[in-house]
């Protein structure tokens, strides 16, 4: 058993310190139910040790993504009565468009089923055989779709989003000398368009500078290149440029979530992060050119422009959530959460992406299982234990879902820890953190994997494992007391108050 520092009990680590109320209360709730030790042995047997194979009822605390899985407001809700399912010239429709514009200030709106979709459509529109995207590191389905349309992925990452330990605070900035040199070295056209993700997802969650952004722009205008942002996570950008930038402190975050839109040509969008929505995502450009190839692709593979593969009261429900997505107090809250469920990691001396990021916290694999080799897969590894050890669910970010073709991998190798919005209280945030600590105590004696099925498409969806020794007996004491806890519900429906 490894021993752990800098803690004394997890119980005087509780008290340790106290989150603001934040600015809603749970109306609907969800049950959830940890399975036993022997339950759970099974269950993540029975899903080849990928979290994502998972039954979500055999999952207590679930922290697998914050994609879709946030918790929808009393006015989304009401919103989506008012859905108008017309196919075509759909009032919902409007009401997004005019969201997108009052909050971002794109002309152009076209709706997607979700983020992918959106950025099918822009592949389909701007890339070609052999044109390059320079990006922000990469996200697993950018990059997908770029190569699909034969394009190439160039990372042009500042150095410091590699390194976990690093504490440079913009670690989605890009690293401009580089860029500059990718569009010198481009012939005319090559360059497709420059891609800069709001908060780096494979980073850590880690966001850009404005002034890095106004670089950009400015160099990707000096070469008449598109810039298009992945503004997925742009309101948790704003933020933290808010609290960490100078000379933004005063700004609104309304203010300086439009300032960040003002400085690209377009975005794409998935609206299950930021904006509360179980399922959306856009495309939102300033170019009538490129809006019309946009609209001639979203007929193809997502629906008529008015709804591209929504429903009217998902639209509804999407344009109240990009409304709600500008609110301060909101997004702070939920921002806490991470940076509470961090901090207490950090003190218990578990290895940790710092500065902790916006939506998750990273475990750095790496350094908690140090004993593994990297082809014995330590992030998914991880995710296994910390779900036999108390019901939590994680996602590994590393080998798994960033190794790329043949090609060596020298990435990060990290278990997500993703905090869906609105959904969970402190209490769950302590259990997790408990069931963290727990398994680091037990790390030496944990094995790694196998792989025992790899997918040709984005592996880390649906490959398969087996443990190269039994793991040992991780579950956490004191499990009868929480069965029965409740989480907020997550957008369906049900209706207990009558
Ligand atoms: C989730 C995500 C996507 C893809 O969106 P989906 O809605 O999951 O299809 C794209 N970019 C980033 C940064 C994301 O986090």
């Amino acid at each position: 058993m490894r021993r752990v520092t800098g803690v004394a009990t997890m119980r005087t680590m509780r008290s340790m310190e106290r989150l603001t109320p934040p600015p809603w209360k749970a109306k609907v709730v969800e049950p959830i139910e940890l399975r036993s030790p022997a339950e759970r042995r099974i269950a993540i047997g029975n899903a080849g040790f990928n979290t994502f194979l998972l039954r979500s009822e055999d999952v207590f605390v679930d922290l697998l993504t914050d994609s879709g899985t946030s918790a929808l407001s009393q006015e989304q809700r009401a919103a989506m009565e008012l859905g108008d399912e017309a196919y075509a010239g759909s009032r919902s429709f409007f009401r997004l468009e005019q969201a997108v514009r009052e909050v971002f200030g794109y002309r152009y709106v076209i709706p997607a089923h979700q983020g992918r979709g959106a950025e099918h459509l822009l592949a389909r529109a701007l890339v070609g055989p052999g044109s390059k995207v320079p990006s922000n590191l990469y996200f697993t389905t950018s990059r997908e779709h770029v190569e699909l349309a034969g394009g190439v992925w160039e990372d042009v990452a500042v150095d410091e989003a590699r390194e976990p330990a690093s504490p440079f605070p913009f670690k989605g900035n890009i690293d401009l000398a580089r860029l500059e040199e990718a569009l010198a070295r481009a012939a005319p056209g090559e360059i497709a368009y420059v891609r800069q993700e709001a908060c780096l997802n494979m980073a850590g969650g880690q966001p850009f500078s404005i002034e890095n952004l106004a670089a950009v722009r400015e160099l990707t205008r000096r070469h008449a290149v598109p810039f298009i942002l992945d503004a997925t996570r742009i309101s948790e950008n704003a933020l933290f440029v808010k609290e960490c930038e100078p000379g933004y402190a005063e700004r609104s975050l309304p203010e300086l979530i439009r300032m960040i839109a003002d400085h690209a040509d377009g975005a794409i969008f998935s609206s299950k992060k930021d904006h509360f929505v179980p399922i959306g995502g856009l495309v939102a450009v300033n170019d009538v050119e490129l809006a019309r190839k946009l609209r001639e692709q979203v007929v193809v593979y997502e629906g008529f422009p008015h709804y591209g593969g929504m429903a009217g009261h998902d639209m509804e429900a999407l344009a109240q959530g990009i409304r709600e997505s500008t609110d301060e107090r909101i997004v702070s809250a939920y921002v806490a959460q991470a940076r509470y469920l961090g901090g207490v990691l950090e003190e218990a001396g578990v290895p940790i992406v710092l500065p902790i990021g916006a939506h998750a916290v990273f475990v750095d694999a790496r350094r908690f299982l140090p004993q593994l080799r990297l082809e014995e897969f330590p992030a998914q590894t991880l995710a296994a234990a910390f779900y036999l050890a108390g019901g939590v669910r994680s996602m590994e970010r590393g080998i798994v879902s960033g190794q790329h073709g043949s090609e060596p991998y020298d990435g990060l190798e990290l278990v997500r820890l993703t905090l869906p919005r609105r959904v969970y209280t402190q209490e769950h945030l302590t259990w997790v953190a408990d069931v963290v600590i727990h398994v680091l105590r037990h790390a030496d004696e944990i094995p790694g994997l196998r792989m025992t099925y790899e997918p040709e498409h984005l592996r880390f969806f649906q490959a398969r494992f087996a443990p190269l020794a039994r793991f040992p007996e991780l579950a956490i004491e004191g499990e009868p007391a929480t069965r029965g806890a409740q989480k907020t519900v997550t957008g369906v429906p049900i209706s207990t108050k009558r």
